[in-house]
């Protein structure tokens, strides 16, 4: 047998070793699904089938260079060149770069990102005359995305009533037309958006049947990743191209689907079987990922989700630490404790930066976490939030070079038209919109026409228009001879870019200026990169195409030692050694947004699965009393996701907070009453009780009440505070001050009346106060 299915469990292996027909593979985290599918391909290639034949779908481009660098291991770089890998996205960008034309697109279309999209809508929507706060871009925009995952075409949509009738209901009565005009003019500027690359691919597929025979032709063997998290744009690519030869094969867990507010739709892995016929199921089980502590809270939690296939997870892993659970008072303590946490254990064992990962569900969370990082100067990367490639510099860079390739981009003419400023006024830019519109002509078409066409500008501006298309104009030609490298160079040089950003003299002008050298160090690399894994010449387009599909954790360096950042929707599929999931708190993880439902519940737990099988020794659950939200300090409660973990897997660093349970949440709540029709009341501030027994004999048990069952123990309360100052204050105490608002006690040091206590405040940050003269109150 070859070497490396020895590195495969029997379990592995049987799915490894079946060469045809469609087969499901349906296993929880860390089991080696992706290993699977890895080995997979090498063993098909070993049995004779050709690189060219096999299609394999990854989440992310990253997944797919590291399994195609696996696959090279084994079967040698020049075979596994040839291979068709990557996310739905890339792939089929590239075949509508070669079929796009049955469309009537160009092959050089350009790829819109949702920056240019929202764009393209916002001066729509002001061309139409239609209100902005009524018309909200960013609604507009998920609205025609969701449309078009559904594969609701223009067309579709004004045959149907019953769309018509919901966009009236949200007072957007002209989202028909909006919608037609945006499409009218992502094909006028031979530009496609992201869920063009999907919902074009479809209608390739079906109105081109020698297109589809060909392509059902060349993938012989088809296999997909992460399967549960497909939208039905994308099963049916799937499904169409699979036909033929019904080679199918398609991994996933279903309790890591976690993309359904952006279309994905579980049922297409539940479904699978019914799809296909002599589907062959495979089920993996033994994780080799994490601790038995982790694998256990994991298994816990999931099983308060009643939608869910039975599966068995577990591992012959060692026991390990159990799931450590810290309380904070803020978001910046929570930071703090996250920064030592991760300060020591590097130390203790000796572990690398790269070993850690916070993960959060929202990015807004990240900032606390920076700030506490860079105090202790622990190296970290964020992932996600603003791409490099979304930097005002380097759009305007890259707008540049779109437009050198397709000239009709309306979205990259607009931006860099009057930057550098050379004298061309928004009036001028409207006036050309109308007139291309006009004359259903390309704004560059107009330009190129100036003098013969209709349109009231003076002259001294259609001089300065010509020059704007000269200088174009002579970028074009140097394109067909210079590298890419070289055109960006000399473009950045000739616009007066660079100029322009040196002018600015400030520090950010400064990095500005080091993002673009960076950029073109990035062309440079990509130029000799391309050439080397995927046989290509690595040009102009070649680059755009994959900036514009680049997502963040692409663009990682892989020598970089540092700590990861991300939200947990970016870390499916990857390991760490340490992870921290912070900001477990009620209304922020589950997500207030996300709790109408029984559905969007058990999705946000799926989530929470996700995040805790990250972690392949040490899971570390963090939450804070009190986080800046919106910019004002918000209270909030622990997330019910800590309370659903069984408490043999898990450890209480700080003394444990029992949540409030508000019957409303109770976890039967959505039981027999219509799901959408309950509306979830976040609870309000919690208020800690009085421990029952005394602090002294039971401090680590608090207990939230209502306001109305309160009593508290003052600290001016002549009645009650005979001792508190010698004994019954203790560590991890929370107190108020009348100054400093609640705190809490990190340390106390000294005896009888020079007591002091070192206490980490709301507002006050850390102060070292004399018990004597604190008017503190133990709450
Ligand atoms: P996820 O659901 O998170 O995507 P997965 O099912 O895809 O997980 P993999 O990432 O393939 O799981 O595997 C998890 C880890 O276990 C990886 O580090 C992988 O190398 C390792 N692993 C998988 N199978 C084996 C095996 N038979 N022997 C040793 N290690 C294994
Ligand atoms: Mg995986």
């Amino acid at each position: 047998m070859e070497e490396y299915l020895s590195q495969l469990n029997e379990a592995q292996l049987e799915p490894t070793l079946q060469k045809d027909g469609p087969m499901i593979i349906i296993a929880g985290a860390g089991s080696g699904k992706t290993r699977v599918l890895t080995y997979r391909i090498a063993y098909l290639m070993s049995q004779g089938v050709d690189a060219f034949n096999i299609l394999s779908l990854t989440f992310t481009n990253k997944a797919a260079r590291e399994m195609k660098e696996r696959i090279a291991k084994i079967v040698g770089t020049s075979e596994a060149k040839n291979l068709w890998m990557g996310t739905f996205h890339s792939v089929f960008a590239k075949i509508l770069r070669f079929e796009g034309h049955h469309l009537g697109f160009p092959s050089n279309f350009t790829i819109y990102d949702t920056q240019d999209s929202q764009k393209l809508m916002g001066s729509i929507i002001k061309e139409l005359g239609l209100d902005k706060d009524i018309y909200k871009t960013k609604q507009v925009y998920s609205r025609i995305s969701s449309y078009k995952n559904s594969l609701i075409t223009v067309k579709a949509y004004m045959n149907n009533p019953e769309l018509k009738e919901a966009d009236a209901m949200t007072r957007r009565p002209r989202m028909g037309e909006i919608y037609a005009e945006y499409v009218d003019r992502c094909f006028k500027a031979g530009a496609m958006d992201f869920d063009d690359l999907l919902l074009r691919t479809n209608e390739l597929l079906t109105r081109f049947p020698s297109v589809l025979a060909q392509y059902q032709d060349r993938f012989r063997y088809i296999l997909v990743d992460e399967y549960q998290d497909t939208n039905h744009s994308q099963y049916l690519i799937v499904r169409a191209l699979a036909d033929r030869f019904q080679n199918i094969c398609v991994v996933g867990d279903d309790a890591q689907s976690i993309y359904a507010f952006r279309g994905a739709n579980i049922n297409n892995i539940l479904n699978f079987q019914k799809d296909y016929d002599d589907v062959k199921l495979f089920r993996l089980e033994q994780n080799y990922r994490s601790t038995k502590n982790i694998v256990g809270a994991a298994n816990s939690v999931i099983e308060h989700n009643k939608t869910k296939l039975d599966k068995v997870v577990w591992t012959a892993n060692e026991e390990g630490p159990k799931v450590k659970i810290h309380r904070s008072l803020t978001d910046g303590d929570e930071g703090r404790y996250v920064a030592s946490t991760i300060w020591d254990a590097k130390m203790q064992n000796q572990l690398s930066n790269s070993e850690f990962a916070i993960l959060y569900r929202t990015n807004a969370q990240s900032r606390a976490m920076e700030d506490a990082l860079r105090k202790r100067d622990i190296p970290y990367r964020i992932y996600g939030g603003l791409s490099f490639y979304q930097r005002k510099e380097i759009k305007d860079v890259i707008s540049y070079l779109r437009l050198i390739l397709n000239p009709a981009d309306e979205e990259a003419l607009k931006r860099v038209i009057n930057y550098p400023a050379r004298g061309i006024g928004q009036t001028t830019i409207d006036r050309l919109v109308v007139a291309a519109n006009g004359y259903k002509r390309t704004i560059f078409e107009v330009l190129k026409n100036i003098d013969k066409v209709d349109i009231n500008i003076n002259s001294g501006a259609k001089n300065k228009l010509k020059d704007f298309v000269t200088l174009i104009e002579s970028f074009q030609v140097m394109n067909q001879t210079a590298t890419a490298f070289e055109l960006a160079e000399h473009v950045v040089k000739a616009t007066g870019l660079l100029r322009e950003i040196n002018k600015e003299g400030t520090p950010e002008g400064v990095t500005r200026l080091e993002n673009v050298e960076e950029m073109l160090n990035g062309i440079k690399d990509f130029v000799e990169g391309q050439q080397e894994i995927a046989d290509t010449t690595g040009n102009l387009a070649e680059f755009l195409e994959d900036v514009a599909l680049a997502t963040d954790l692409d663009n990682e360096k892989g020598d970089e030692d540092a700590v990861a950042l991300m939200t947990i929707h970016l870390a499916k599929g990857l390991e760490f050694n340490h992870v921290f999931v912070v900001g477990l708190e009620e209304d922020l993880f589950p997500s207030a947004m996300s709790m109408n439902t029984r559905s969007e519940l058990e999705e946000e737990r799926r989530l929470f699965y996700v995040a805790l099988t990250r972690a392949e020794n040490q899971a570390y659950l963090t939450y804070a009393l009190s986080r800046y939200r919106w910019g004002k300090l918000v209270d909030s409660e622990p997330s019910r996701f800590i309370e659903e973990i069984d408490e043999q897997f898990v450890d209480n660093v700080t003394p444990k907070l029992e949540r409030r349970i508000n019957p409303m949440l109770s976890a039967d709540i959505f039981g027999d009453v219509e799901p959408n029709k309950i509306r979830y009341k976040p609870a309000k501030q919690a208020v800690l009780k009085k421990p029952t027994k005394s602090i002294k004999q039971e401090q680590t048990k608090f207990q939230v009440t209502t306001p109305k069952n309160l009593k508290r123990v003052s600290a001016t309360d002549e009645s009650n505070n005979s001792n508190l100052f010698d004994d019954t204050l203790t560590v991890g105490n929370l107190v108020k001050h009348i100054r400093f608002g609640t705190g809490e006690v990190l340390k106390i040091e000294g005896k009888g009346a020079d007591i002091k206590a070192e206490i980490s405040f709301q507002h006050g940050g850390v102060k070292k106060l004399l018990l004597r003269f604190a008017k503190l109150e133990v709450i």
